[in-house]
Formats: structure tokens, sequence, C-alpha cells
């Protein structure tokens, strides 16, 4: 939490200004009971009109004084702490965008989400309560004591013996009511996940029957949380009723015992009225101090989960003097890389060696699972090899900046993902400043204008979050044209015509052709008609290259090639 809070540092003007504020208010609060005090002992008793009202009107001030305090220290923590919000979710957006695949397999997204919303809530919600109570409790407490003391001493045993049952009460509340906190924000995180998944798998599971179980699922998680909530405020509400028994009965106490006293003629009846408003003030400060620890473990928990992830030390890191490469041309060679997935036995790739070079096509084929993704996702970095390295232009990727690295691939990922916002928006993804022409372009390209035209708003046409309005091969010829338009020197297709059909395929693949012939060209494929043609085809055998060559080379020395190829095409096709 206290590292949390360092962000506060630069509202320290804020901070400073509230506790001044706070301070005055309280001092104003601390004052009053004494100058009702004085009203009563002296100037009623004397019948001093001018005192009463001299008095009275100096109580008015303060009085208007100490809340114009108030209003302006809430009015600043508030804003402070809404800020304090704003900062610490800017600071989770960035730290989680800068996450590489595995910080997010790690951590999960449902609870990412939690985080970045409901936790710093949390957090914000409790900033305002520390910065007020914090000043104002301790000085409400003590100077209530002092001020408490100096109206009469005999009367204190009744405060002494009644702090410790106080205690006691919140001691116990505390005892029950922390583990509850602490699993609040797990069950809802827990909760998170299940809607998450529903909401994001509804078509799955509508089309498996599932809705039942799933309700039910929902319901476990939901309920659960309930359960939680229903807990703490069963805590909450005996404690506050309790709290203000003992108050009540102090009170009653202090007439009582204060009665004999000033029946005995040891104590004046406005000091006894001062006396219960000082043990009401000293008894409040417990209560926010109760507050206090009631919200900030709460908080905490919060606080530490956010920490965990600003803490999350990044595998993947811009080196601290990144190279520049000498010649953008986008040559990408292999190493000797291995690679293996976090926490996994097998290597999902072993040995690699290869270089592609501009103005080539090299095709990846293998069956499912053969690492092909895994292959293509250490050229983009999205994660780092185990050994040996991949070099983009003849340095090594670890040693440019992804953002250098990243400039010069144009990706069309294996599942495809479009944003909300129209087909244009969604294409300028690619290249921000690209105009209406370039666009129209790499559409038809892409062989996307027939659809587009269709559509009644054209290229404005908006899709929906997750691009559920439009059919798989729309969205991947969007895809494909949002990485044409950045004229990378390296393209890298991941199985990206799978959901074409048969002539629109080979449409695309002549449109494409003068497009990417300067660069250097990566095509995972599963057919051996889309490779067929590649300048060079690695076939990948379980992480492992089992042959790298021409279509023509494969058959002959390849038998893992010859074993696909067999099983998709006819004998004559084979000749
Ligand atoms: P392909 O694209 O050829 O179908 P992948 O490269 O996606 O195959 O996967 C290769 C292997 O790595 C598979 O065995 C798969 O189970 C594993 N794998 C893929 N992604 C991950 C991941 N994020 N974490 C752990 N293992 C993974
Ligand atoms: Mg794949």
């Amino acid at each position: 939490m206290i590292k949390l809070f360092r962000l506060l540092k630069q509202y320290t003007v804020q901070i400073a200004v509230v506790i001044v504020l706070l301070f005055i208010q309280v001092f104003s609060d601390l004052y009053l009971p004494t100058l009702m005090a004085d009203i009563v002992d002296i100037g009623l008793v004397n019948k001093d009109v001018s005192y009463i009202i001299e008095i009275g009107g100096f109580m008015l001030l303060i009085a208007a004084g100490g809340t114009i305090c108030a209003i302006f220290a809430t009015y600043l923590s508030s804003q402070t702490a809404v800020g304090f919000g704003k900062l610490v979710r800017e600071k989770l957006f960035t730290k989680v965008a800068s996450f590489s695949l595995h910080e997010f397999d790690q951590l999960g997204t449902a609870t990412l989400i939690t985080r970045t919303t409901n936790d710093v809530t949390q957090v914000q919600q409790v900033s305002v309560l520390i910065l007020s109570m914090m000043v104002t409790a301790p000085l409400t407490g003590i100077g209530g004591i002092v001020m408490a003391l100096r109206q009469d001493t005999s009367l204190a045993w009744i405060i002494v013996v009644v702090i410790p049952i106080l205690f006691g009460v919140i001691g116990a509340a505390l005892f029950k009511g922390l583990p509850l906190f602490k699993v609040m924000q797990e069950k809802l995180d827990k909760l998170n996940l299940v809607l998450r998944e529903n909401l994001t798998g509804i078509r799955v599971v509508r089309a498996f029957n599932r809705l039942d179980q799933e309700k039910l699922r929902f319901n476990d998680a939901n309920a659960d949380l309930m359960d939680n909530a229903i807990k703490i405020n069963l805590i909450m509400a005996v404690l506050m009723p309790t709290m203000m028994l003992i108050m009540n009965l102090t009170t009653v106490a202090l007439i009582w015992f204060g009665a004999i006293r000033i029946d005995n003629g040891d104590m004046q009846i406005g000091s006894l009225l001062a006396f219960i408003q000082y043990a009401m003030q000293i008894l409040f400060s417990l209560l926010m101090l109760v507050m206090l620890f009631i919200m900030v473990p709460r908080a905490q928990v919060s606080a530490v989960r956010i920490n965990e992830v600003l803490d999350t030390n990044l595998d993947i890191r811009d080196p601290e003097i990144p190279k520049q490469t000498e010649k953008e041309q986008g040559l990408v060679e292999f190493k000797n890389v291995s690679f293996r997935y976090p926490g996994a036995d097998q290597p999902a790739l072993l040995n690699i060696n290869f270089c592609a070079k501009p103005g080539e096509l090299t095709a990846i084929i293998g069956g499912t699972g053969s690492g092909k993704s895994t292959l293509v996702n250490l050229i983009t970095r999205f994660y780092d090899v185990e050994s040996g390295s991949v070099l983009v232009d003849g340095v090594d990727v670890r040693e440019v900046t992804q953002q250098a690295l990243r400039a010069k691939i144009g990706l069309v990922p294996q599942k495809t993902v479009l944003f909300s916002g129209s087909i244009a928006d969604n294409i300028k993804y690619g290249k921000k400043d690209a105009s209406l022409e370039e666009i129209e372009h790499v559409a038809h390209v892409a062989q996307a204008t027939d659809f587009i035209n269709e559509m009644k708003q054209g290229f404005d046409h908006s899709i929906a979050q997750g691009g559920t309005n439009i059919s798989g091969g729309q969205k991947q010829r969007i895809s494909i044209a949002r990485a044409l338009v950045r004229k990378p020197k390296i393209y890298i297709f991941d199985d990206s015509f799978s959901a074409l059909d048969f002539k629109t395929d080979a449409k695309l693949r002549a449109a494409l052709k003068p497009e990417i012939s300067e660069s250097t060209v990566f095509l995972i494929a599963q057919s051996v008609s889309t490779v067929r043609y590649a300048d060079r085809i690695i076939v990948l055998d379980q992480g492992q290259i089992s042959g790298v060559g021409t279509h023509k080379e494969l058959l002959s020395t390849c038998k893992v090639y010859r074993e696909i190829v067999a099983s998709q095409l006819s004998e004559e096709e084979l000749a």
C-alpha cells in the first residue's frame, strides 16, 4: 500500500492544504464546547446578555469557519483521490500493455480487469478516508482528552473504562471480518471470470445447450460473493449499534456521576455539558480509527493485487542501448533456435536454422501443434528464444526496440482480431495516416472490396465488438488488408486463408503477389497447393525442421513432406 501511495507524490500540495484545513476544522470543533461551557457557567449564571451574545457570535464564527474548512478539505481530498485512481489505472494499463504473452497467460484476463477497475476503486475510496481520518481522528482524540481534562478530571475514569470495552468490541469485529475482506476480491475475480467466459463464448454455450449449467456456475460464483458480503454486513450491522450503545451508555454514566458532582457543588452544568461533548468526540475519533482499521485491510488486499501487476517483471524488455539496423530490408535468420513455453517439458521448437531473404516466399507447413505459430511468434518477439538467436536484418531481435522491430512486420494472425469501429478504422490500424486511396487499394488486393461495397455504409460499416457481425472469411480479408497497408519489410500470414473459399483464395494470392514481391514473406498453411510454389518450404514436425527446400526438392528428400503431399494431392498432381 505504501508503495502505491508513493504515486500520491504529485499531489503533495493538495494533501498539505487538506491537512491544514482539517487542523483548523478539528480545532474549531474542539474549542466550541469550551465556549458553550463559558456561556452556560458564566453568561447564564450571571445573566450577562452581552457576554452571551459576544461569545455566541464568536461560536457562530468559529463554527462557520470550521464548516468551510471541512467542505474544502473534503472537496480537495476527493479530487486528489480520484486523480490518484486515474493515475493508478493509467499505470496499470501501461504496464499490462507491455506484458508479454507469457505474463498474460500467468495472470489471466479476468483478474487484470478487476484489478484495473474494482481494486483501484477500493484503494481510491480508502485514500479519501485515510486522508481525512488520519489527521482528524488522532487530533480529535488527543485534543478531546486534553480539553475534557481541563473541564473536569474526576469524570475521566469513565472514559478510561469505556475505551478498552470499545477496543474489545472492535477487535472482535476485526478478527471475524478481516479474513472475509481478504477473499472478497478473489470472489469478485471468480465472478468476472465466469461472466467473461460466458459472454465471449455465448455461441458455444448455446450450441451445446450448456446454458443451465453455466447459469448454475454463475449463480455459484454470484451466491458465493453475496454470502461473503452478507457476512461482512452482518458484522457491521452488529458493530455499529453496539458502538452507539456504548456511547449512549457513556453519556448516561457521565450525566449520572456528573449530576452527583454538580449536586455537591464540585462541578458546573456547562462543564458537564462540555465534558459530555468531549467524551463523544473522543469516542467518535476512536470510531473513525476503527473505520480506518476496517477499510485499510480491505484496500490493502486491493493494493497488493495492484502492486502484483505493477511489479511483474517483464520477460520481454527493450534493450538499454538499442541497436540500429543498418539495412532495412527484412532479412530473417534463425540460428540454432530452441524455444520452450514457460512450464512446458518439451521444447516447442528445437534447433531451427534457416534464412529468409527479401523477395522470397517462405512457406511453413506441418501438422497442428508442430510449432508453426510459435516459430513466427519468435520473429515478432512475442516470446524470447531459449537458446540460439533470431536475427532480423542481421541484428538479434532482442537488441532492437520492440517498436522498431514490429514496425517492419505485417502480421496476419491465425486468430483474427478486429476492433470495434469502422472497417476503414480497422484497416488504418496498420497505418495511422493511410489515405483513402491506400485503404481502397489494399482492400481491393485483399479481395474485400466486393463485400465492403455490398454493405450500406461501405468502408464506414461499423464492426461490432470482437468483429461478430461479419463472417470469418471477411474478417480474415480485413486483417490481411490491415497488414498490407503497412507496406512492411516482412509479411507473416499465419494460416490466413483458412476461412476463404477456393476461388477467393486463388484470386487473393494472385493479387497479393506483386504487392509483396519485394518483401520477406512467411506463409503458414495447411495445404500443399498453397505452399507448392514457395521459394522455400519449411516442414515442421514436432518442433523440429524435417526438411527445407522447394516442393520438388522436398518430394525427393523429405519423408514427412511426401506424406503430407500424399494425403492431399492426387497421383497425377504429384507427378
Ligand atoms: P501450430 O501453429 O503449428 O498449430 P503452435 O505453434 O501453436 O502450433 O503450438 C506448438 C506447441 O506449443 C503445441 O504443442 C502447443 O500445445 C504449445 N503451445 C502453444 N501455445 C502455447 C502457450 N501459450 N503456452 C504453452 N504451450 C503452448
Ligand atoms: Mg498455429
